[in-house]
């Protein structure tokens, strides 16, 4: 069987354990095994810290976004591969791979696009000089600079090749050196995608260092100028963040966890509005896609009380034409989960919700003899305030739809007990209801998203994560934040407000001509 290793201060290494087994979810037979056993932790941030950092910032963003873009089309070329390892070890479908491979590969193309206007300085210059004395001589000038540190990455096992890049691409582009850790049960492809990014030699030595099994004592090396981006469920997140060095030291961390993501269906939308057309395929995707193992997946649908038996049936009948099966053969629209533990959290999920909803499609019966399966299942909630309904996220194809009254304000209310998300999806023609709505939804979201007839045609689903949008949500969600175009540099950059000779700020500290206003990142 395969044996995983960890490429560290500038070799493979394998493990010395006896490791972990990962498996095919489909076959359930056990294809590799990882192991991190041996590394020497405090070597791997110092070898970053040393090697990697110093020759990324020598180049300027630019140069580092060239780099980016010649990743991702190493990583490009070598899609088919990666698409039988990702259906191999996350038994994912054609499409579900291409979503995670093309994402990572579109997210680094696209910050390759974001650094284009940055300009050859080491600083980002955020917004202009101020006048800060009697007269403008003595001003002030606020820049970004990239951190010394390091930056340890640590995924969520749902997205083994997206999860990696889009972090790598923010912390190389903004010049801090990465460490990655991949979730253990699918890090086959994250692997096989470290290996391509280390075979192909277009990062300096230590830009990219990869950890394949446990982080071991990683975490305590970490010092003032490193950081810590997190992406998994909020139980780790919360033990993660309450690590005693990174609290001592004020290592920055950022967390992005899990979201009960809802759905809203609006009265005025009828069965005759494209935008009902729009929510029910949405719903169905963002339900089955990944096998529902997305965190932006909708896992509660508010349907106005007198219409929650058509929507569950026209529902119902939408789900009924997803194909569940073998993810290696073309037809197949959902495979299985990806590992046993998985598995059995789903069912027990399922379980659990049955006690306050009742089952409109799916269950805990397997459809398939063999391999890690569950049926797109869709509850309809017997008591919309079960408190289960707002705070169990049963990461799977699993969804509850709600009744509620029809009004924008009971909407929000009801979405909100999920204590923050990461979307919400609103589907309404009636301009007035949609912006009580997002007014109400905005300030416990990361990212609203709007359907309307105006739209229907043209819209990306709301489970789709863009490198141009921000990512992460407040409360429950993480409190995290990533991506968003050059906002998702912050975590790696130092904000500075420089006050002196306007003349000297203008001169060496100031935007660069050629950039245009504003185009750093935003302020917090
Ligand atoms: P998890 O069990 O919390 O694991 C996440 C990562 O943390 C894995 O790499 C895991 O490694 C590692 N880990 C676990 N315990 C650790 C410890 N004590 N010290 C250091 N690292 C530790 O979550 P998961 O099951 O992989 O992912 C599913 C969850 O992630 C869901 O709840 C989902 O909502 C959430 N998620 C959120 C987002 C987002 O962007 N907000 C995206 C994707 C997924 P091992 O695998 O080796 O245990």
């Amino acid at each position: 069987m395969q044996r995983l290793s960890s490429y560290v201060q500038g070799a493979w290494v394998e493990g010395t354990g006896t490791g972990v087994d990962l498996h095919d979810p489909t076959s359930e037979e056990a294809i590799a095994a990882c192991d991190s056993t041996g590394v020497d932790f405090a070597a791997v941030v110092e070898h970053a810290r040393t090697l990697g950092g110093p020759a990324l910032r020598a180049l300027s963003f630019p140069a580092r976004g060239q780099l980016l873009k010649r990743i991702s089309a190493a990583i490009h070329e070598q899609r088919e591969e990666l698409i039988s390892v990702a259906t191999a070890n996350g038994g994912c479908t054609r499409g579900d791979a291409k979503f995670d491979i093309d994402g990572a590969t579109g997210t680094l193309a696209a910050y390759a696009y974001f650094s284009r206007d940055l300009g050859e300085r080491p600083h980002i210059a955020d917004g202009g000089p101020m006048p800060l004395g009697r007269t403008p001589r003595f001003s002030g000038q606020h820049v970004w600079v990239p951190r010394t540190g390091v930056a340890v990455h640590i995924n969520a096992f749902n997205f083994p090749s997206w999860g990696m890049l889009e972090k790598m691409a923010c912390a190389i582009l903004a010049g801090v050196p990465v460490i990655e850790k991949p979730g253990t049960s699918t890090a086959l492809l994250a692997w096989r995608v470290a290996r391509i990014i280390v075979d192909a030699e277009i990062l300096p030595e230590g830009a990219f260092q990869f950890l394949c099994g446990s982080v071991g004592d990683l975490l305590d090396h970490l010092g003032a100028q490193d950081c810590l981006a997190f992406t998994g469920s909020a139980a780790t997140g919360t033990l993660l963040k309450g690590n005693e060095n990174l609290v001592r030291s004020n290592v920055r961390v950022n967390i992005e966890a899990d979201s009960l993501n809802a759905a809203v269906l609006a009265p005025d939308v009828d069965e005759e509005c494209e935008t009902y057309g729009l929510f029910l395929a949405n719903v169905a995707l963002d339900m089955t896609q990944k096998t529902g193992q997305k965190c932006t997946a909708v896992r509660r649908i508010l349907v106005p009380a007198e219409r929650v038996q058509s929507v569950t049936t026209d529902l119902v009948a939408e789900l009924a034409r997803v194909r569940v099966g073998d993810p290696s053969e073309r037809e197949t629209r959902m495979g299985p989960l990806s590992s046993r533990a998985q598995w059995e959290d789903v069912v027990a999920g399922i379980g659990r919700l049955e006690e306050v909803a009742d089952v409109a499609c799916g269950g805990i019966e397997s459809p398939c003899e063999r391999g890690w399966f569950v049926a797109p299942t869709l509850f309809v909630a017997r008591d919309r305030e079960a408190p289960i309904l707002h705070s169990e996220e049963v990461f799977g194809p699993v969804a509850t739809i709600l009744p509620y009254g029809g009004t924008a304000d009971e909407a929000v209310e009801l979405v909100c007990r999920g204590g923050g998300g990461l979307v919400c999806s609103v589907y309404s023609n009636d301009a007035d209801w949609t912006e009580s709505a997002v007014r109400g939804l905005a300030p416990w979201h990361g990212r609203v998203w709007i359907g309307s007839d105006r739209t229907a045609g043209q819209s990306l689903p709301p489970g789709m994560v863009l490198p141009g949008m921000v990512h992460g949500g407040p409360g429950r969600a993480g409190g995290g934040e990533e991506l968003g175009g050059l906002r998702g540099l912050e975590l790696y950059m130092q904000r500075t407000a420089l006050q002196g000779f306007l003349g000297l700020l203008e001169s060496r500290f100031g935007a660069p001509m050629e950039e245009p206003a504003g185009a750093g990142p935003e302020p917090a």
